[in-house]
């Protein structure tokens, strides 16, 4: 595996797959909007979040003509709403339901990923900072902590100072290097980048319908200008749904003259995504360069991460309706949650910004780290799922697999 990582590295270290584009002042967003309704696409991609975003990169980069439509600003979704994927994940949670569901494939899904993170580090390096993450097991209740100490490379294991704020969960720590990433920024860089190659991309324009070619496949979608209200078309060979957690909208806006038994245009294919609560607090509860995670017996995760001075804390899988506001009770009842894992006692005075982020997961999914792609609507192709640093990867799996088509 090391050998593949370092040759994988080289390989990208030299091509030019590998450079950013920082500013890109190609055309504005009306000449874009006005550039789409004329012109027919090879491809147009709905959703402006890592996952569409690295699609159109990677298909202008082969030579496909691109338009990319975002409903709201770039990188709005889950891309930026997520404050754990800021974390690179040195793959360890996944490691551990692995091991906890005996699931040798789930384990090995971090292959996947270890072989792809240094292609991320590379490519988004001024985007990314090393951060030490300590992971809070009772001593050594956790099995697989245990394991993973003793044979994991990246793993060790420290006393917590007598003055930390988490001593009374525990009186170790272990620890690994893990990066934390400025997502909105990678995510408007890879936008840039795709503009500066040749792709149309416009925000604040939401896909309403698809378009019927009259031969039973979808050719293009009409979109709302939020701005100026205006509704246009835009046609392409294919479209990509990479909407995430709307995924199911997009289908359900299949013309009715393409609903057969096959495809009735209500089919869910998403089931429960996984939604994750977060604050920002202005109590220093964690060092510069330092996170702590205490993983659950359930797999969830709990979350403190210094963020640019301020602390970020977290709760995975809270019980949230998506796109819900918050309100202060809510608030209130995640404080007393946090306020078990810290010895001080933190208070609606703390609390600088809350707010909830959700992960679309396949009905049929074997991972919340696996991706799919759905091919069931003629001329549709849709991509849920996935990792943030996956993006290349599940964007070259897409593009691989229309290919031939
Ligand atoms: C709990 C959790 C932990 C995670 N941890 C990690 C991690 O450690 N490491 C990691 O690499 N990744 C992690 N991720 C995954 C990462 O957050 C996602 O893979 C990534 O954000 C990809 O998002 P996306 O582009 O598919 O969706 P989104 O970012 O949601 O993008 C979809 C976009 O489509 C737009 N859209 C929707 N409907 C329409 C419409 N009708 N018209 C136009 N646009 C539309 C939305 O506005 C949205 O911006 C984690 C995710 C979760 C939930």
């Amino acid at each position: 595996r090391q050998w593949l990582e370092w040759r994988e590295w080289f390989s990208f270290r030299f091509c030019s797959h590998s450079r950013f584009v920082d500013h890109a002042i190609v055309c504005s967003r009306d000449e874009a909007i006005h550039t789409m309704t004329k012109q027919h696409f090879d491809m147009l991609v709905i959703g402006g979040g890592a996952t569409g975003s690295g699609i159109a990169l990677e298909a202008v980069r082969r030579g496909l003509s691109v338009a990319l439509i975002q409903s709201s600003d770039f990188s709005s979704g889950t891309s930026s709403r997520y404050p754990t994927c800021l974390l690179l994940q040195g793959g360890i949670g996944f490691r551990e339901s692995g091991f906890r569901a005996r699931s040798l494939r789930q384990f090995c899904l971090d292959d996947k990923a270890a072989i792809e993170r240094p292609k991320y580090l590379q490519q988004t390096k001024h985007y990314v900072r090393e951060y030490d993450v300590h992971v809070i097991q009772g001593a050594t209740d956790n099995l697989f902590y245990f394991v993973a100490s003793l044979f994991l490379r990246f793993i060790s294991v420290r006393f917590l100072s007598p003055l930390s704020p988490f001593r009374k969960r525990g009186m170790t720590s272990l620890i690994y290097k893990d990066h934390l990433q400025q997502d909105s920024r990678v995510n408007v860089a890879l936008i840039t980048t795709a503009t500066a190659a040749g792709a149309i991309c416009a925000n604040y324009c939401r896909v309403v319908s698809l378009v019927d070619d009259g031969a039973g496949k979808v050719s293009g979608a009409t979109f709302l200008n939020r701005i100026s209200g205006e509704t246009c078309a835009v046609k392409a060979d294919l479209v990509v749904n990479a909407t995430g957690a709307n995924c199911d909208f997009i289908h359900q806006l299949l013309p009715e003259s393409m609903k057969n038994v096959e495809n009735p245009g209500n089919k869910e294919k998403l089931g429960a995504p996984k939604v994750g609560f977060h604050l920002v607090l202005n109590k220093p509860v964690v060092e510069k360069g330092k996170g702590f995670i205490f993983p659950a017996q359930d797999g969830s995760v709990t979350f403190f991460l210094h963020y640019h001075g301020f602390t970020l804390a977290g709760i995975e899988d809270w019980d949230h309706e998506i796109n819900e506001p918050l309100d202060n009770n809510q608030i209130q009842e995640m404080l007393s949650e946090l306020n078990k894992f810290v010895c001080c006692t933190l208070t609606l005075d703390n609390v600088q910004s809350a707010w909830t982020g959700w992960r679309p997961i396949m009905k049929n999914h074997t991972s919340v780290r696996d991706f799919t792609i759905d091919q069931t609507i003629p001329g549709v192709i849709s991509i849920t799922g996935g990792a943030w640093s996956e993006y290349r990867l599940m964007a070259e799996s897409l593009l691989d697999r229309i290919a031939p088509q």
